[in-house]
């Protein structure tokens, strides 16, 4: 069954430089001024139906007005179900507010753990934290990008983050639109990290679903910082199906489905809300 959801860019600015970040540190900044938050909210508060609102950034918590206007704002006005991407850096006092605004109304946190910028121990132990202080009937995910030549360091963490009763979910490291070309030595232990029969709900392989039925501009879009929509991540790259633009009272959703026309599906987010016709 179809999920239907939004992952709305809140803000390109974080306060990490991955160096494997797909988004180049030119495009990773900005947000958007006091006004165009009100009118996002308005948007919100307007849009027909239920919908999950997956909040991703840059980082969400990096911009202030995420937890002082957005997160409050999606509660107050409307019905819609909320979830974020982020990196887990806030401070405890930030997660502890997010996670009292949210009790009742969160779908998913996806966590990542980035190792580049965080000690394994310490992220676990935040992360368990904040698990035990979220909606109890919301998901945690922790993400971890197979970084080449950092792979015994993903294991590590795979191990305390299943150790601390956490979900792990691993991503293959994406490049110039494809997937990184791992070199033999590491492509053991990405298979052995990504599983045997990966699927959209265990791993992010980035597979290509060419010629499927894609839902993706009816019952999801996503939405950049700037108010503009798209179908989806990829055509968004290629600067395809663009739905209008949110702040200047110009979207629209697609009439119906139509086949995917693209070599890579980089996100799982439209595989596990249900809108690619004939996965498993
Ligand atoms: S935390 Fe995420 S958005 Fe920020 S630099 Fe790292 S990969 Fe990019
Ligand atoms: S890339 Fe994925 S989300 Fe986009 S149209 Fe193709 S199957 Fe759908």
């Amino acid at each position: 069954m179809r999920a239907r959801t939004v992952e709305w860019q809140v803000c390109g600015v974080c306060n990490y430089d991955c160096t494997y970040c797909i988004q180049s540190p030119k495009t990773r900044v900005g947000h958007p001024s006091e006004d165009d938050v009100t009118r996002f909210l308005d948007f919100f508060a307007a849009l027909p139906g239920s919908w999950e609102v997956k909040m991703t950034g840059g980082e969400p918590f990096a911009f202030p007005a995420f937890l002082e206007r957005i997160v409050p704002g999606l509660i107050e006005r409307t019905t819609h179900t909320v979830s974020v991407l982020t990196n887990l850096s806030a401070p405890p006092a930030q997660l502890a507010r997010f996670a009292a605004l949210t009790r009742g109304r969160l779908g998913i946190v996806s966590a990542s753990i980035h190792l580049e910028h965080v000690e394994i121990d310490a992220f676990v132990d935040k992360a368990r934290a904040f698990r035990a202080a979220i909606d109890p009937s919301a998901s945690m995910v922790i993400n971890a990008v197979l970084v080449p030549g950092r792979l015994a360091e993903v294991e590590q963490a795979r191990a305390a983050i299943a150790g601390a009763g956490l979900r792990f979910f691993p991503q293959v490291m994406k490049l110039g639109g494809g997937t990184f070309a791992y070199e033999e030595g590491d492509r053991e232990k990405v298979q052995e990290l990504v599983g045997i029969r990966p699927n959209p709900r265990t791993a992010n392989t980035a597979p290509s679903y060419r010629g499927r039925t894609c839902w993706t501009g009816v019952d999801y879009f996503v939405l950049t910082q700037r108010g503009d929509a798209f179908r989806c991540r990829t055509a968004r790259r290629f600067d395809e199906g663009f739905l209008g633009n949110v702040l200047q009272g110009s979207f629209g959703l697609a009439a119906g489905p139509s086949p995917c026309t693209y070599d890579i599906c980089p996100c799982t987010v439209p595989a596990n809300r249900g809108m690619i016709e004939g996965l498993a």
